[in-house]
């Protein structure tokens, strides 16, 4: 079944032993992942005591949705991830405040809230702080129009800006950054990305698909009128000003590129600062298993702020909603003493928008390597579809344009489907794919 090799992964087989009448929980960071811990821990333990601490003034939202919100798609009512009194109704208890320093040994936070410092003790601890962007701090960076997007109050003021814009440089091209595209092309703006290397949208995408979304971007598909330009293998050195303003961009070779405004979406990191002295495992995020326990028994870790271990057993950053969301439940199961383990609940997908193309990719869906085997169709200009196999088991998928039947291929990666005929394998390359009939053909298949 999926999820046997997740074993591997576990630091220590919840052996903290508390077992109190009343457990106290203190969670850190209020977006996805947190409130996940917190719905899990309530609906798992009715009278245990719940504190949520988390630094933005707003009630929690669906970060994943800021690019719908700012060109109207998502009213910003909906913008809520759970409707007002839910916290009240939940005995929850949330705190707006910046958590400063976690003690581990002593089992406390320390944490600001307005002028006043405080100590939290916990029993568990769950830190779900997600991460900022990274700054390209070349000169000029400070100036007012040169942006990173991660919150709402990010996502206000480009709004807020936009009628202002007439030319737009988004740094990356990636995920995020494409997102700013779609923003900037769709309200009329010219826009231009400055990507390294020669593709984008990964990692999200192999090569073929990153030609296809390149040429839905740059408008050349004909399913756009306006596209935007992409500058491959460029380098920023200085944001340059005039009165105060950006005026335009200096690049590594001296040329110039003109620009009122600059969205720089290279990357997100968890913040270091957080763990320094607080005895957890920190490398490039907070180091979890597969149970979303830290090096440090009682502490667990969920979404954006930690690495943990994937399906090929490579630790991996989280980076997506759904993944959040699902280890902010492990970890909630887990700080209850209820076993849970991050695939219990099928493997790894992320379903969204790239530009404005449909995408699916699911379980270990950029995997390469000899014992990886794929088998890919483009069936026309617009859509991509891709399947991978190890050992004659679907392990992961990558869907662009279409992602119709993308349940069933995720069934089939969650059921460990031995497929072993080469017309078996390809026939999942069709959108109306369907497993029962696998099962039809003798494939073992628990049918739906
Ligand atoms: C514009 C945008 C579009 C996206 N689109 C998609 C998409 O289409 N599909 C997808 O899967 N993912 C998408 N994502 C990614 C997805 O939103 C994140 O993976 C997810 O929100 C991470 O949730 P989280 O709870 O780990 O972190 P966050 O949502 O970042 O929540 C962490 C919270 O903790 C707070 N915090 C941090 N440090 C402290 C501290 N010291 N004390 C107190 N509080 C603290 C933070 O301010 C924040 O409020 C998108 C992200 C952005 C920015």
């Amino acid at each position: 079944m999926a999820g046997n090799h997740k074993k591997d992964h576990v630091f220590t087989v919840n052996v903290f032993e508390i077992k109190k009448e009343k457990m106290k929980h203190v969670i850190i960071g209020n977006g996805i992942a947190g409130i996940s811990v917190a719905e899990t821990i309530r609906k798992s333990r009715s009278g245990d005591e719940i504190i949520m601490i988390g630094n933005e003034s707003v009630p929690s939202y669906w970060r994943a949705n800021l690019t719908k919100y700012i060109l109207g798609s998502t009213p910003e009512e909906k913008m809520r991830v759970k409707p007002e009194g839910w916290l009240e109704k939940n005995e929850i208890h949330p705190i707006t405040g910046e958590v400063r320093q976690i003690n581990s040994e002593a089992g406390n936070i320390i944490y600001q809230t307005g002028d006043r410092e405080d100590t939290l003790e916990f029993d568990r601890l769950c830190v779900a702080t997600g991460a900022s962007p990274i700054m390209l701090k070349i000169p000029g960076h400070n100036l007012p129009e040169v942006l990173t997007y991660r919150s709402l109050q990010d996502a206000n003021y480009l709004k807020s800006r936009l009628r202002d814009i007439k030319r737009m440089v988004v740094i990356g091209g990636g995920v995020l950054g494409l997102e700013v595209v779609e923003i900037t092309v769709k309200s009329g703006i010219h826009c231009t990305i400055f990507q390294l290397g020669s593709k984008i949208g990964l990692p999200l995408v192999d090569d073929q698909a990153a030609e296809i979304l390149l040429r839905r971007v740059t408008g050349r598909d004909g399913t756009h009128e306006q596209g935007a330009e992409v500058m491959f293998d460029v380098q920023a050195k200085e944001f340059l000003e005039l009165n105060g303003h950006v005026q335009g961009i200096r690049l590594k070779d001296d040329s110039f590129v003109p620009c009122d405004m600059v969205v720089i979406c290279i990357g997100i990191a968890a913040n270091p600062q957080l763990f320094e002295n607080s005895g957890l495992s920190f490398e490039c995020g907070l180091v979890v298993d597969a149970h979303q326990q830290t090096s440090v028994p009682g502490i667990y870790g969920a979404g954006d702020c930690v690495i943990y271990p994937n399906e090929s057993g490579q630790m991996v950053p989280t980076r997506t909603w759904v993944t959040s969301r699902i280890q902010g439940k492990t970890a909630g199961f887990n700080m209850c003493d209820i076993p849970c383990l991050l695939f219990d609940e099928g493997p790894m997908y992320n379903a969204s928008y790239l530009f404005d193309m449909f995408y699916t990719v699911m379980g270990e869906f950029n995997a390469v390597g000899e014992e990886y085997q794929s088998y890919s169709s483009q069936p026309d200009e617009c859509s991509y579809r891709k399947i991978i196999f190890k050992n004659d088991r679907v392990v992961g998928a990558m869907m662009l344009g279409n992602r119709n039947g993308d349940q069933a291929i995720r069934r089939l990666i969650a059921q460990n489907v031995e497929i072993v005929a080469e017309a078996d394998k390809k026939s999942l390359l069709d959108p109306a794919f369907d497993p029962n009939d696998l099962a039809t053909q003798g494939v073992e298949y628990i049918m739906y």
